[in-house]
């Protein structure tokens, strides 16, 4: 994991978990106590999953519900309408980045996808092993680049990062937590196996275990 330094969570990042998850927003007694209840639910593997990621908490992926849209990397000041990313050639746009025409006269500046990725800081973790993966590892890599097509395509700033392979397992880095959860998820639903979401909410990243 590379060095998380630079994350300074801003008051927004803290508003865009609470508006993540809307049964949380508000609520934050409601919220540790949801996490408790996590807690027992996963209490057999609690010992490993604790000391798997410190600064994570385990979080049950049932929990998460429609999530609202933001921006993780949030620019400080508020973005000139339109400014173009210069290098991917996403535009903000409607307060949002959009895959857009590029607008004659526009402002220039990075977007927080490719902000991420010139930092080399991730907000989205998938750890992705077991047998079953071992197996059938490029039908799941497959499907891994599949779910970024369809997320990047709606959402310039889904993107994954890098895919590393370590031993026999591969860790897929993204721009984003939501990105992180699809691929999660998508593999889920595929192929059910075991999936663990571990939230740092001081940090906003997102660890995602899957493993089958
Ligand atoms: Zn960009």
């Amino acid at each position: 994991m590379p060095a998380q330094a630079g994350i300074q969570p801003s008051a927004n990042l803290q508003m865009f978990f609470k508006s993540w998850i809307p049964a949380f927003a508000g609520m934050t007694d409601f919220c540790r106590a949801s996490l408790t209840i996590g807690r027992v639910v996963y209490s057999k593997k609690e010992h490993k999953m604790k000391t798997r990621f410190a600064g994570f908490e385990p979080i049950r992926h049932d929990r998460l519900i429609q999530e609202q849209r933001h921006d993780t990397y949030k620019s400080k000041h508020k973005l000139v309408e339109p400014t173009v990313c210069p290098q991917c050639g996403a535009v903000y746009h409607e307060g949002r980045w959009q895959w857009l025409a590029k607008p004659a006269q526009a402002h220039e500046e990075m977007c927080p996808a490719c902000h991420r990725i010139h930092d080399e800081l991730p907000a989205g973790y998938v750890h992705i092993g077991g047998d079953f993966f071992k197996q059938h590892r490029d039908e799941l890599l497959h499907q891994i680049a599949n779910q970024e097509a369809k997320a990047r395509a709606e959402h310039p700033l889904e993107r994954i990062i890098k895919i590393a392979n370590e031993d026999d397992s591969i860790m897929v880095t993204t721009t984003d937590i939501h990105l992180a959860r699809g691929i999660g998820e998508a593999l889920h639903h595929a192929y059910q196996g075991e999936l663990e979401f571990h939230y740092n909410e001081q940090e906003n990243l997102l660890r995602v275990v899957w493993e089958r």
